[in-house]
């Protein structure tokens, strides 16, 4: 699995010990900061699948759990983004939503998720991602709770992929092409 079509793997930026540590770190910021019983986590399908699962398991309480959807389109110049699957507002309203995310770029789909989240009544949205790339950032997006920051390198594995590939890899690989320029020729 080190080569996908012209892409090939660098070296593994985040092992999985690492990774389970963060995530470990993570969990117990989370439930010094909620009372677990009044939150719900909602991630980020599909790319935030490894770090839901894992996160979710790292807290010894009873919480909810659920998913969005969201999809990523060209229009004529401008790339945009389309909610395919919400969880109804009875999961959300008067609850303390923590979104969980693989990475936050752009900070484009928090930012919808958080105003989508507040319309079905969340009396408080955080945002939680196992990968900050904050050089890339174009809207006004805290992240609450992280794992690493990443510079502008283009991720995969540990649930994120390049065009369906590596995304069931256990660590985090920086992609590039077969030169190694993982910046100049960006896959999007
Ligand atoms: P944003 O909306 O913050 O720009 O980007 C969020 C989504 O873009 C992430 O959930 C992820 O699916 C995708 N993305 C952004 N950067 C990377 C990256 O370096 N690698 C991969 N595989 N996906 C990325």
């Amino acid at each position: 699995m080190a080569a996908f079509r012209n892409m090939e793997l660098g070296p593994a930026l985040f092992s999985e010990r690492r990774i389970a540590r963060a995530i470990e770190d993570i969990a117990a910021k989370v439930g010094e900061h909620h009372d677990l019983s009044e939150l719900v986590l909602v991630g980020a399908m599909d790319g935030a699948v490894c770090f839901l699962a894992d996160l979710m398991r790292a807290f010894g309480e009873h919480m909810r759990v659920t998913t969005v959807r969201m999809r990523s389109y060209e229009g004529t110049g401008a790339a945009g983004l389309e909610v395919l699957w919400m969880p109804c507002r009875e999961w959300i309203d008067g609850r303390d939503v923590l979104i969980v995310e693989d990475i936050v770029d752009t900070g484009a789909t928090c930012a919808l998720l958080s105003e989508r989240l507040a319309a079905l009544g969340a009396r408080s949205v955080r945002i939680c991602a196992l990968l900050d790339k904050p050089s890339r950032r174009k809207h006004d997006v805290k992240v609450d709770y992280f794992g690493f920051r990443v510079p502008d390198v283009f991720v995969v594995g540990y649930g994120l992929d390049y065009d369906g590939a590596f995304r069931n890899l256990p660590a985090v690989y920086a992609l590039g092409t077969e030169q190694g320029k993982s910046d100049s020729e960006r896959p999007r």
